[in-house]
């Protein structure tokens, strides 16, 4: 494979850089003229193209696949639009929104959920963006402000410097979340002048990591991470299930632990959410649980993120993880069944009402 040294953003220089055969070109043309299409040359470095089935390549390479949308599959799967009361914020729960600045991102992952819109709707003017702000200033319940997008440690350190220091400045807004997947496929982008720029004096500044697998935490991706974390930002992750990429529980696992390792704390494993043509990436939820289950019986609690659906339609996250508890019996017989990490149940007494004095 050639190095690539600038982001590759069409079929033609994917083809060129040995990613796929020449005779793919006309396929992945046909998704690139419908979804965008970017891999970071951090992204290509980590592909092995000796393996057709590279847990990497899979994630940010086109597919023929993305242009089979199934009836169920929404344009804007976890309704985002609905609770869109001004442009760039979404405000689904009550002491909290999205606010959007932009719709770009480093790359664009096969399975994305907002793929409808990122990578083909502008960033917000700054008309917009001071719209935004005037919606957080006078919602006094918001308490917490998570930037999202796209991707927005995209921008330039200066722009962000100008967001967060608007937002640190809004009384009752306490925290700034940023969900980004920047330190993983363009690490150099956490340079000391961006992690100045997020940090707020008197708000707490978080950054919860989009990341997949474990071979996406390279050197250089650690080293990013550990510049967040060093300057006093706490780090969470998110993470997508993914059919053949993650759904096994070795690999999860492995990616849980690397996660911790780095001092990121697994947060969100995500079932896949109705996007179009995303079908083949999405794992029943049965399955899902299944491996829920078996996290919790290899790896230490540190390791065990949520797993999460969004109810399509915009009515928010619920978990959606294996359930450990049962009432059984009848009348005076009636207990809780619980279930260890090895899946025997075990009986626990109901709390009875105190004893009349
Ligand atoms: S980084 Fe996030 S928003 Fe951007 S393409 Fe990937 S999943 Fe979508």
């Amino acid at each position: 494979m050639r190095p690539a040294r600038q982001t590759l953003r069409s079929p033609a220089e994917l083809i060129a850089a040995g990613l796929a055969p020449r005779d793919r070109l006309g396929e992945i043309e046909r998704v690139a003229a419908r979804y965008a299409l970017a891999l970071t040359p951090d992204v290509v470095d980590l592909i092995d193209s000796a393996d057709p089935c590279d847990p990497i390549a899979r994630q940010f390479m086109p597919d023929a696949a993305e242009l089979h949308a199934q009836p169920q599959e929404l344009v804007d799967p976890i309704g985002d639009d609905v609770h869109s009361p001004v442009a760039g914020i979404v405000h689904r729960y009550p002491d909290r929104v999205l606010l959007k600045p932009v719709h770009a991102c480093a790359v664009y992952c096969r399975f994305c959920f907002r793929r409808e819109m990122v990578g083909r709707r502008p960033a917000l003017s700054r008309a917009e963006l001071d719209a935004a702000l005037d919606y957080i200033r006078v919602h006094s319940e918001i308490w917490e402000v998570i930037l999202t997008g796209g991707d927005p440690l995209v921008l330039p350190p200066r722009r962000l410097r100008e967001i967060v220091t608007a937002l640190a400045a809004i009384e009752h807004v306490k925290i700034i979340r940023v969900h980004t997947r920047v330190p993983v496929v363009a690490p150099q982008r956490i340079s000391p002048e961006l992690v100045l720029a997020l940090r707020a004096p008197g708000k707490a500044t978080y950054v919860a990591l989009h990341v997949n697998h474990a071979r996406e935490l390279s050197k250089t991706a650690r080293e990013s991470c550990a510049r967040l974390v060093d300057a006093g930002i706490p780090m969470l992750s998110q993470t997508v299930l993914l059919r053949g990429i993650n759904d096994d529980a070795a690999t999860l696992g492995e990616l849980m632990r690397a996660l911790v390792e780095c001092r990121i704390k697994p947060y969100y494993l995500h079932h896949g959410d109705l996007a179009p043509g995303t079908a083949h990436w999405r794992t029943s939820i049965e399955e899902g649980q299944a491996l829920m289950r078996a996290l919790r019986g290899r790896l230490s609690g540190l390791c065990q993120p949520n797993y999460v659906l969004d109810i399509p339609g915009g009515h928010g996250k619920s978990p959606i993880g294996p359930g450990y508890l049962e009432w059984v019996g009848a009348n005076g017989t009636a207990h809780y069944q619980v279930a260890d990490f090895n899946g025997q149940r075990h009986a626990y007494p109901p709390v009875l009402p105190p004893p009349r004095r």
